[in-house]
């Protein structure tokens, strides 16, 4: 228990019999999400090949609380890894809004950014974020494990400075615990 208590972020000291520990619920909510990522396993092209090599025993992507889940109920960041083609669009859409919310999105490699090498191609879509939104880019053709985990620390950032209280006048999407970030 103390290891745990000593990983929580917030404020914690010792009391007679037991110890006392104070922080805020968003902190508490958005550290429980964001140490418990569950990707969905979604490869397009060569840059699954390196995503595959994050989740391995060399990189382990284990270790920082990420375990792909097969199906999108499950899964709450989408980490696009390689050439999005026009034909593969509306699955992606469908994939994406298959997903709870709150939902994240890393878009790796060049070709998930912007196109890469096929930029001119008539049949590939130049950038997933044309068609669902993007919180976190990866350069490379490929980027290497390294890059994504990185991401991965990037988006865990981001995640923590949610706020997940419903405020007055909320939107639909902001009540249903979807991103509100400062
Ligand atoms: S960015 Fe490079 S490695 Fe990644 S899918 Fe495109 S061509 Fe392949």
């Amino acid at each position: 228990m103390g290891i745990v208590l000593e990983k929580l972020p917030g404020l914690c000291g010792s009391l007679p019999g037991g110890e006392l520990f104070l922080t805020t619920a968003d902190t508490m909510i958005n550290w429980s999400r964001k140490s418990s990522l569950w990707p969905l396993t979604f490869g397009l092209a060569c840059c699954a090949i390196e995503m595959m090599g994050a989740y391995a025993s060399r990189f382990d992507f284990d270790r920082m609380g990420v375990i792909p889940r097969p199906s999108p109920r499950q899964a709450d960041v989408m980490i696009v890894a390689g050439t999005v083609v026009k034909k593969m669009a509306d699955p992606i859409i469908r994939i994406y809004h298959q997903m709870p919310e709150p939902r994240f999105v890393i878009s790796m490699g060049s070709c998930a950014n912007c196109g890469g090498p096929y930029y001119d191609s008539y049949s590939v879509v130049k950038g997933v974020d044309k068609i669902i939104p993007v919180d976190v880019y990866v350069g490379g053709c490929p980027p290497r494990p390294e890059a994504l985990q990185y991401a991965v620390l990037k988006l865990q950032e981001k995640m923590m400075k949610m706020k997940s209280m419903r405020l007055a006048g909320a939107s639909p999407i902001q009540e249903k615990g979807s991103r509100i970030l400062t």
